[in-house]
């Protein structure tokens, strides 16, 4: 159901930020999605068409682009950035996989692939954003 939520929430803040725009009608709403974010994209697709079907108004003609989002890392050591690709050809099918759907699991199995320090931070690839909102006056 989380899927759900987000959807909602997504096309909330669309709606505010094209009313904020003096929009009529929504044409295309690019939404990011982090590569870590744990929710299954079919399921999000799925809700953003489902919920927009019963909306009359600004969203009546929205159209919904799905981006992923490429994760980044960063070393709290030596400040070197890599990704999560990078991250995954060093790992097994097994733990690529408990990667995708557990982020956390990420920071117990990996290390700077520069220094070798498991002190790092997620940067990017974790949250969902609405990266633009296309319309008409
Ligand atoms: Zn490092």
């Amino acid at each position: 159901m989380h899927e759900w939520a987000l959807a909602e929430s997504i096309l909330t803040a669309a709606v505010q930020a094209a009313e904020k725009e003096h929009l009529k009608t929504i044409t295309t709403i690019v939404v990011g999605l982090g590569e870590l974010q744990q929710i299954e994209q079919d399921i999000f697709e799925f809700a953003l068409e489902e919920i927009m079907k019963d909306q009359a108004g600004l969203l009546k003609q929205a159209k919904i682009k799905i981006k992923t989002e490429e994760s980044s890392f960063v070393c709290n050591n030596c400040h070197h950035r890599w990704t999560f690709s990078d991250m995954k050809k060093k790992l097994n099918e097994d733990e690529g996989e408990a990667i995708h759907f557990i982020p956390e699991v990420a920071l117990v199995h990996a290390r700077c692939p520069n220094c070798s320090s498991p002190d790092f931070t997620i940067e990017k690839g974790r949250g969902v954003s609405i990266l633009s909102i296309k319309g008409e006056k």
